[in-house]
């Protein structure tokens, strides 16, 4: 490979990539790198310092059951885990499958009209319909929230953060006491609400709607199927978390939270949203609906900066549901309801004060001086409830068993010097009465389709969720190589022990004394990610990047507020930024100016000075990406960040090119005030098919004091903002991947991983680049660990970068970054993780389809009529009865010798992109209505 490159040695090719004046002088200060064995004996020790109680906490986190069958051929399975975000539809008909059945799931539990694909969590999801409201509203004046006083309180924190950056006003109260003021744009309810207690909102809602204010639910998605819809008495949005759905607590997550809404409402839907369409035989196909309006495009217009959501937790939740069924769902429900009506009866008869009337699954007991005896004699017993003030909050679930129930009333019976014999549970258990109000029972029907109820027996769970793998092209195939969305190698033994009971069953608001290896975890990752990055601290809570970008900008304004400069607001951003940048910028209230780039991808250091001397009394911030996103580490980055420093304003770093950097620079080095760290991408969390993620921010000493702090538990000093996602850590669980890859690598292996990756993108450069033009190199002709082929000008001849990204999927390659961040170009990011025969096959694919273009170009092959503009060809196609192709089947299917090897089939033919976005079908339609749409 270095013979290729022309050079003698590795640190020479690094030599002339990255600008002397920013390399490391040092080695990172790591632990020494632990072999794989050695490190799952020393984690099964830090497990064991967690202390999994039974957790009647509640509050939006539920111990669960997840069916083993789902576990261990979804959660732990690369073939699940590995794959990309479903852009291109044609290898990705399993997941989206799936994320159709979530949304399906979403749409007929809460009865709303369409759902999206999933949300980070409950929190941010409120936030999100929060804004969405206030976009919608009638009144363009009005900028109140009401927020009922029984929401949860991470809940309330993530609205109160959002509102500030928006300008909304919060009002907090009881829902029966808003205020009757023309300024009110919406109201968000808790059904059940935060303490428990199952409310009638019909008539509150008929109310609100004739004053022109929106509502929103954020509703417990497993007692909806007890519970009248919130679509069916009024909701205009329902969010929640859809965690009860078989995902383990992981300590705050990740879990996949909804956002379902009306029809109408449909363009202002946050996040993704799969939609059905036909692919060029007219036959079924799914697809992302409405990517027109993807934040990437919509860039500082967006009205919300998700990307990275929970892809693969929806898909395990929806998977839940169709091996549950309707009857098996309503049955946990009444189940789990029954268990709390036991309770309550048990409670009573022993003389306490239950407070909840109406509930589904929470009690709540006051106490009175009883209190403190109660929290010692549950802890004795390994019981963890809700505290709060004299009140004691039990919240019951799917794995609360009788003995349990036995376990509690002895607790509660002791204290009064009684025994459980005291209470006659079987008397109680025969004559359980129902604590859902008559009126809203629920009546309506849910589930019907039949992929909810054909797939009961664990072999047909097993083969459907095998048949949909089949369709998804993902790391266990080939190499995904995606510009700026680092793919690279997810180590299994990495993956182990997120599954391990003792990380999964931890609830995040768990007493401290029973957290201690979840806390040695973070304060070793943080200690670790602080050296990697050159900054000070890090803040485990933002739960995707683009939540790093929005809590890192948060923190650069509180930090300007703290020096009584609150009116820095302006944010300079390169034209070449990813769209989430400018969305962030936007959501945290700043005000957004375009920086240029030159010809060669390059910031124009002038037009950036002038723009941050023209605004220097009120620059908040320059974001940048480095190395940038046009794959190249830029000379004058450090005098950059002078400018912005001498202008007054903070440098953001977009760390997501971080696995240019690991061990050679850093963002601390260079001179960069924050970076948010993409763990799912540099650091191997696996992309999960858009999502799991993670996106902790590092920061420098002087605004460690500003990083988010969370309601519930401490994580930050006085002066941190409030609380950016629910979960005090974010997706604590999957932190371990990343504490699992650092310890395993150490500071040469991780070194050398960066060097790695810049040698294969350069390999890929030379050997690629007298078929392609390659956009962009540094100094020395040599690009970073990506780079841009371009592909414009095949336009002439009616080829588009799309029809190349579409062929390769007959090579068996995913494509890499279509049109980011230059128009009609392929972003290319090999990673470390390759090997040079994967390089190579992927090499020989890319020359080919050039070989396929020349062909067109030498007018040898039809315009309209050829191999790029037919591909993707499936197995049903090339093996059909008849053929009318101008090529043979066999160019078609099998172009190199290698791809019969190892063929992989797109399960579909291409997908009719703008048909899926006239009619918007967003849950699995009845086959007649599929007929409809095809007509
Ligand atoms: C992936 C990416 C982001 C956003 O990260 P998410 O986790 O998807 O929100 C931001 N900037 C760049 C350059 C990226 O590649």
């Amino acid at each position: 490979m270095l013979d290729h490159l022309g050079v003698s040695h590795l640190d020479e090719l690094i030599d002339e990539t990255l600008p002397a004046q920013i390399r490391a002088t040092q080695p990172l200060h790591l632990p020494s790198a632990q072999a794989e064995t050695a490190y799952l004996r020393k984690m099964k020790a830090v497990a064991d310092k967690n202390k999994v109680f039974k957790s009647y906490i509640g509050q939006g986190y539920y111990d669960v059951v997840l069916p083993g069958v789902i576990q261990r051929n979804v959660f732990e399975n690369p073939g699940w885990y590995t794959q990309y975000t479903p852009y291109q539809a044609e290898i990705a008909q399993g997941r989206l499958q799936a994320l159709l059945n979530f949304q399906t799931m979403v749409i007929d539990l809460t009865g709303m009209e369409i759902a999206n694909a999933s949300l980070l969590d409950e929190a941010t999801a409120a936030a999100e319909a929060m804004f969405m409201q206030y976009l919608v509203r009638k009144n363009k004046t009005a900028n109140q929230y009401f927020v009922s006083e029984t929401i949860f309180p991470q809940t309330l924190d993530v609205l109160h953060t959002r509102s500030q950056s928006y300008g909304i006003e919060l009002l907090v109260g009881n829902v029966q006491d808003i205020p009757d003021s023309d300024q009110i744009f919406g109201v968000l309810v808790q059904y059940p609400a935060g303490d428990g207690t199952v409310s009638d909102y019909r008539e509150l809602v008929s109310q609100l709607h004739n004053r022109n204010i929106s509502v929103c639910a954020a509703a417990d998605l497993i007692s909806l199927t007890l519970l009248t819809a919130p679509g069916e008495w009024g909701a205009d949005v329902v969010v929640g978390s859809t965690q009860r759905f078989g995902i383990p607590m992981g300590f705050g997550g990740p879990h996949a939270a909804y956002f379902a809404t009306k029809e109408v409402y449909k363009r202002n839907v946050p996040g993704r949203i799969i939609g059905v369409t036909v692919d060029t035989n007219g036959d079924y196909a799914l697809r992302m609906a409405l990517q027109t309006r993807e934040q990437h495009i919509r860039r500082d217009k967006a009205s919300s900066n998700i990307c990275t959501a929970q892809a693969l937790l929806a898909i395990m939740a929806g998977f839940y549901a169709a091996y549950h069924g309707p009857k098996g769902l309503k049955q946990i429900a009444e189940r789990i309801h029954a268990l709390a009506a036991l309770l309550d009866g048990a409670l009573r008869q022993l003389g306490y004060a239950q407070l909840n009337e109406t509930y589904f699954d929470t009690l709540r007991v006051e106490l009175g001086e009883l209190i403190g005896p109660l929290h010692a004699e549950a802890l004795n017993n390994e019981v963890n409830l809700h505290y709060q003030g004299t009140l004691a909050g039990i919240a019951i679930d799917e794995t609360t068993t009788y003995e349990d129930i036995e376990t509690l009333v002895r607790i509660f019976a002791k204290l009064k010097g009684k025994t459980l014999n005291d209470v006659d549970l079987a008397a109680l258990a025969s004559n359980a009465s129902s604590a859902i109000p008559e009126a809203l029972c629920r009546t309506s029907a849910y589930l019907t389709h039949p992929v909810f109820n054909s797939y009961h027996s664990e072999h047909e769970m097993l083969r459907y969720i095998k048949s949909l793998e089949a369709k998804d092209l993902s790391l266990c195939h080939s190499m995904i190589p995606l510009g700026s969305c680092t793919m690279k190698l997810n180590a299994t033994t990495e993956m182990v022990p997120i599954t391990w009971p003792a990380f999964g069953g931890l609830h995040p608001f768990a007493p401290t004394d029973q957290i201690g290896g979840y806390m040695q975890v973070i304060n070793e990752l943080n200690q670790w990610l602080s050296e990697i990055t050159g900054f000070a601290k890090v803040s485990f809570q933002p739960n995707s990047g683009a939540q790093g970008e929005y809590a890192g900008l948060m923190v650069i304004r509180a930090y300007h507020e703290s020096r009584g400069d609150s009116h820095r607001d302006v944010v300079l951003i390169p034209s070449s930024a990813h769209g989430t940048n400018p969305a962030s910028a936007t959501m945290a209230g700043m005000q957004v100016v375009v920086v240029k780039c030159d010809e060669r991808g390059n910031i124009d250091v002038e037009d950036l000075r002038t723009k941050a001397q023209l605004h220097a009394t009120d620059l908040a911030a320059l974001m940048v990406t480095y190395p940038s996103t046009h794959g190249v580490f830029e000379e004058p980055i450090v005098e950059i960040c002078d400018i912005i420093h001498q202008c007054g304003g903070q440098v953001y770093m977009d760390g997501a090119n971080m696995n240019a950097q690991v061990g050679l620079t850093s963002p601390g080095l260079i001179g960069a005030d924050v970076c948010h760290l993409n763990l799912h991408k540099t650091f191997c969390i696996p992309h999960g098919g858009g999502g799991p993620g993670m996106g902790p921010i590092g920061v420098a000493e002087h605004l460690v004091p500003f990083l988010p702090n969370h309601p519930v538990v401490e994580v930050s000093g006085g002066q941190g903002i409030s609380a950016v996602s629910a979960a005090p850590w974010g997706s604590a669980s999957i932190l371990l991947i990343s504490h699992a890859y650092i310890a395993m690598m150490g500071s040469e292996g991780l070194t050398n991983a960066t060097k790695y990756a810049i040698l294969n993108a350069n390999y890929l450069k030379a050997r690629l680049e007298s078929h392609y033009p390659i956009l962009y190199a540094g100094a020395n002709g040599r690009c970073a660990h990506e780079l841009i082929l371009d592909c414009r000008a095949f336009k002439a001849i009616g080829i588009e970068v799309s029809d190349i990204a579409k062929r390769l999927m007959d090579y068996g390659f995913h494509a890499p970054t279509v049109s980011f961040p230059v128009a009609g170009t392929l972003m290319v990011e090999p990673t470390e993780s390759e090997s040079k025969a994967e390089l190579d096959r992927f090499c020989e694919a890319l020359i080919a389809i050039r070989n396929e273009i020349a062909v067109i170009e030498e007018e040898q092959s039809d315009r309209v009529n050829n191999l790029l503009k037919g591909a993707p060809h499936t197995i049903a196609m090339v093996s059909a009865d008849t053929w009318d192709k101008p090529y043979t089947r066999s160019q078609a299917a099998f172009p190199l010798p290698f791809v019969r090897d190892h063929k992989f089939w797109p399960s579909v033919g291409r997908v009719n992109d703008s048909l899926g976005d006239r009619t918007l079908i967003c849950a699995c339609p009845p086959m007649s209505a599929y007929e409809e749409i095809e007509a």
